[in-house]
């Protein structure tokens, strides 16, 4: 049976925007919901050190960082759903928004915090070996391959974040990048190049992941250089693709303004969405900036606004 609950604010996602606008909207007596997604404090849980949170001297744990977030929020009085909308309806307001678990929320505003993920070099090889050797994700998976050959690709901070954590585990790691210039931080590439355990293979594209079926296992990887077609192989056991994120904003298509890459967009200086009384807060909506503190400046926000508008309305 549907549970309908009737809110001033919903907050969709549980990153450090979802996080600080339930904290904002909380103490402004909103009593709001937040509907955590399928991955409860997002991007941060599967990242390890993180050194440019402001307030902490010493380098902090993501998990960590986002365990206290989600405290925080509930000490003040948020209320915490582990749940995924599955449908939202915004063509009139009070707005409304269904759960997998046969919650309906009738909310007069909504903050859309749902942030991005991960993306895909949408190989058939690749989804073949996903989870048997090819992960997204170092922090969560680099464990498993000790003393291994491992790929990292990308050219982006998170690639160079993800090949210097790896060599805790790896014998040896290889980052493969399509051009000849890391688009990293020069902190980040500094280390990586010094990095003994390190090689970088430029101007190269992964064509095929090759392994074995019984048990499935990834063996080798087929190399392209992209300026004469040569291939090559290289032996590794364990891929890491870390090629950047996409927005996760498929529940709000034909529903809100989105760009040409499905980011949400807000109005300048502000989180409002086209619709009032929706915003946008984080990766959602970002794709310059893409930090945690940007992202929970972006959830301050979207919580004064949303408090300002049901001020104004009701
Ligand atoms: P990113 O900066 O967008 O970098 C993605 C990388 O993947 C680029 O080097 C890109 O190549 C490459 N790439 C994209 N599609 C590809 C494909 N199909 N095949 C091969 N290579 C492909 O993404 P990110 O590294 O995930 O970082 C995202 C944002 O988060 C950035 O703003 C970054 O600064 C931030 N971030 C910050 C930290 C930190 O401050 N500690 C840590 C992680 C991430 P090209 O260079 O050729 O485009």
């Amino acid at each position: 049976m549907t549970k309908k609950i009737e809110t001033d604010v919903l907050i969709i996602g549980s990153g450090p925007a979802g996080y600080t606008a339930a904290i904002y909207a909380a103490r402004a007596n909103l009593k709001p919901h937040l509907v955590s997604g399928l991955e409860p404090g997002g991007q941060l849980t599967i990242t390890t050190d993180v050194e440019n949170y402001p307030g902490f001297e010493d380098v902090i744990q993501g998990p960590w960082l986002m365990e206290q977030m989600k405290e925080q929020a509930l000490k003040v009085g948020t209320e915490f759903h582990h749940d995924i909308v599955n449908k939202v309806e915004l063509d009139k307001n009070p707005f409304n928004a269904e759960t997998d678990s046969g919650m309906e929320f009738i909310a007069k505003s909504i903050i859309i915090a749902t942030g991005a993920q991960a993306r895909w070099l949408n190989l058939e090889s690749e989804n073949k070996f996903k989870g048997f050797g090819i992960s997204a994700c170092a922090t969560c998976d680099g464990f498993f391959f000790k003393d291994q050959n491992i790929i990292v690709v990308g050219g982006g901070n998170s690639a160079v974040e993800e090949a210097l954590y790896l060599t805790n585990f790896a014998s040896k790691v290889t980052l493969v990048h399509r051009r000849d210039k890391l688009r990293a931080e020069k902190i980040l590439q500094e280390r990586l190049f010094k990095h003994p355990k390190i090689d970088v293979i430029w101007n190269h594209v992964v064509d095929e992941f090759i392994g074995a079926n019984e048990p499935i296992s990834l063996k080798e990887v087929k190399l392209r250089n992209v300026n004469d077609n040569a291939e090559k192989i290289i032996y590794a056991t364990g891929a890491f693709i870390a090629i950047g994120h996409d927005p996760a904003t498929s529940l709000f298509k034909n529903k809100i303004k989105m760009d040409n890459e499905n980011y949400i967009i807000t109005k300048p200086d502000s989180t409002e969405t086209n619709i009032k009384g929706v915003y946008a807060a984080g990766d959602v909506k970002d794709k310059i900036f893409r930090q945690a503190v940007t992202a929970a400046g972006m959830g301050c926000m979207a919580a004064l606004e949303a408090e300002k508008y049901i001020a104004e309305n009701y």
